[in-house]
């Protein structure tokens, strides 16, 4: 269908419903978000599988925490909470223990989930909760402007590390592998089919399934470290990614040297009970006892 919009002066604009408008609040946009930033890749790759998943929508729910990546939640016109920051985890935890029928997803950025709220992805994961977690790594604290946090990688320039990041970052991929998650992923924005494909898989499978998104951020993080405008930071992906889903996750940190590859893949894919498995078995057990205990009387 062709919608005509007329704007109070100036051409007439026309615009082409798309098979996703019904997943967005489009009377929200124009979006926060700058020219060049990775989010829209993401949001489009998750309502893209949401459409194609084997549950209707009103099953799916997006919680996001604060941040650019946070707006995520606003713009879907699916059940979806804006939470307090970091706490997104601990929030969709919650809701999946009691309505285990959802599909729930969690999409947050690297300063959200892994700084602020580390021990929250960690715990998580160390749980098997039965989640979809989907962080956007632009490598900073983007939205306050660009201060270092645990994805920085050590040596790269932001407004509180101008000389030179002291800190080393996490190796996400590996640190939530060895906590215990079912599913782990790692790819770029320019990594389109293989984001929306992670995304569908981790809808289909139990437990934990995490999914690192490395995404540009030209005017923090891509100022500060070479990478200012919208495209260079998605060449960089181009030139350096190196997909090998049996890399060894001991070498996944991501460094700020433009020689090294950036190593993308679904590493880890393998199944134990999940949390909230484990729960509903003890629920059970407990109902049959005092079915039992009942009897005896
Ligand atoms: S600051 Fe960075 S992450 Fe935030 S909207 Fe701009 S480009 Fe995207």
């Amino acid at each position: 269908m062709t919608q005509s919009l007329l704007p109070l002066s100036g051409p007439e604009i026309k615009t082409e419903a798309h098979q996703w408008d019904p997943l967005i609040r489009s009377e929200r946009f124009p979006n926060i978000w700058c020219p060049g930033c990775g989010i829209g890749i993401v949001l489009s790759s998750y309502i893209n599988a949401v459409q194609k998943s084997s549950l209707p929508p009103e099953k799916h729910v997006c919680i996001s925490g604060i941040g650019c990546t946070g707006r995520v939640a606003g713009y879907l016109n699916l059940d979806s909470y804006h939470t307090t920051h970091g706490r997104g985890i601990a929030f969709a935890t919650g809701m999946s223990v009691i309505r285990p029928d959802l599909e729930i997803t969690v999409i947050a950025g690297d300063g959200d989930l892994s700084t602020i709220g580390g021990n929250h992805l960690i715990h998580a994961a160390r749980r098997n909760a039965d989640l979809n977690v989907i962080m956007v790594n632009n490598l900073n604290y983007g939205m306050t402007g660009g201060q270092h946090g645990a994805t920085t990688p050590l040596g790269a320039r932001t407004h509180t590390s101008p000389y030179g990041n002291v800190e080393s970052p996490f190796n996400l991929p590996y640190l939530v592998s060895a906590a215990g998650a079912s599913f782990v992923a790692r790819w770029t924005t320019i990594h389109v089919r293989q984001l929306f494909r992670a995304i569908r898989h981790m809808m289909e499978i139990e437990g934990f399934a995490f999914l690192e998104v490395v995404s540009p951020c030209p005017p923090t993080f891509g100022e500060f470290n070479n990478y200012p405008e919208a495209l260079d930071m998605m060449k960089y992906f181009r030139d350096k990614s190196v997909v090998d889903d049996n890399a060894d996750l001991r070498d996944m940190t991501i460094t700020a040297r433009p020689e090294d590859p950036l190593v993308v893949g679904n590493f880890v894919d393998r199944r134990r009970p999940s949390y909230q498995e484990l729960l509903s078995g003890l629920l059970e057990k407990s109902s049959e006892k005092s079915v039992r205990g009942g009897a005896k009387k």
